[in-house]
């Protein structure tokens, strides 16, 4: 059995105390370090979402129940096209439940791993509704601090939907740095790891090294050990191939990694690089989850 004692005692109706919907739990979505994920759909309306369930179990220590409280304060607050939609929350005796809107496409993780290498026009439409929804979020003083492949989630129409807050956190003001992060964000920037103080260019790095894996097909300081890939950043060593992508993405990549956080360009700036005035599709279909589309 690959049930573990959690995943057993899971109900398979779960009612909504606050607006008394019922939801039945319906297919296995993923895991995550506290959550696991299950399709859910509201026994009246017939509306599936995806539903994330945190054990009690998990929520013990001050810290992590904290973690939590500021994923579910900053995404509740959230609307937006390119952002995973957060519907309700509430929990019973066991659990912490999380209704979300649902991505049946899963994540660019999972399309990367399947395609290695995306093309410039796909990453052009992917990037693009990242920096789309990035825009938002720092209008809105949050910064998101974990932007990696696994966090931009795709629905049936293969739309980002940008999700996992649980490392965001929100800017008292303009001038706001952040000392601390309780977390390992995936594409760290070097003055998180150097303990620099922080802001919204966090998400700028990140996005960088979201742009270098997909055009490139690997990460941009991936390493065997966590303390390599730090060392690396810390210097910023790291290499783009000659000749495999355009003059446009390659230094709208070296823009975003710039060690010094303050040369680097804003979301805004971004949004208006020249990159992206290169064919974009309008749509992509689902295949692209697997094979490449042909641009003739
Ligand atoms: P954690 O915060 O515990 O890391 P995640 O938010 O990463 O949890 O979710 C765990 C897994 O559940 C994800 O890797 C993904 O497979 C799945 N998942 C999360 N959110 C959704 C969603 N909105 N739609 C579909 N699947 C999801």
């Amino acid at each position: 059995m690959n049930t573990t004692k959690e995943e057993f005692n899971i109900p398979n109706v779960i009612i909504d105390p606050k607006t008394r919907a019922q939801y039945a739990k319906g297919k296995f979505l993923g895991k995550g370090g506290f959550a696991r994920c299950y399709e859910l759909t509201d026994v009246n309306t017939g509306q599936i979402y995806a539903g994330k369930i945190v054990p009690k179990t998990m929520l013990v220590k001050p810290h992590q129940k904290e973690k939590m409280q500021q994923e579910v304060t900053i995404h509740q607050s959230l609307t937006h096209k390119h952002i995973v939609q957060f519907f309700s929350y509430f929990e019973d005796e066991n659990y912490v439940y999380i209704i979300l809107e649902l991505c049946r496409r899963r994540s660019l993780m999972e399309l990367h791993r399947r395609r290695k290498t995306v093309t410039e026009p796909e990453t052009r439409y992917f990037v693009k509704q990242i920096v789309d929804a990035c825009l938002y979020l720092h209008e809105k003083r949050i910064i998101h601090r974990d932007l990696k492949l696994g966090n931009l989630f795709l629905n049936d129409q293969m739309e980002i939907k940008i999700g996992d807050f649980g490392l965001a956190t929100r800017m008292e003001n303009d001038s706001d740095r952040k000392r601390t992060l309780c977390g390992t964000p995936n594409y760290i920037a070097p003055e998180v790891i150097n303990k620099k103080g922080h802001g919204y260019e966090v998400d700028v790095w990140s996005l960088g090294c979201v742009l270098y894996t997909l055009l490139i097909g690997k990460p941009p300081f991936e390493t065997t050990t966590l303390k390599d890939t730090y060392s690396k950043i810390r210097k910023n060593d790291y290499e783009i191939p000659p000749n495999c992508i355009s003059p446009e993405s390659c230094l709208l990549i070296q823009r975003c990694l710039q060690h010094d956080p303050q040369e680097r360009p804003s979301m805004r700036k971004i949004s208006q690089d020249i990159f992206f005035s290169g064919f974009t599709p309008a749509t992509l279909p689902t295949s692209v989850c697997t094979i490449a589309p042909r641009y003739s």
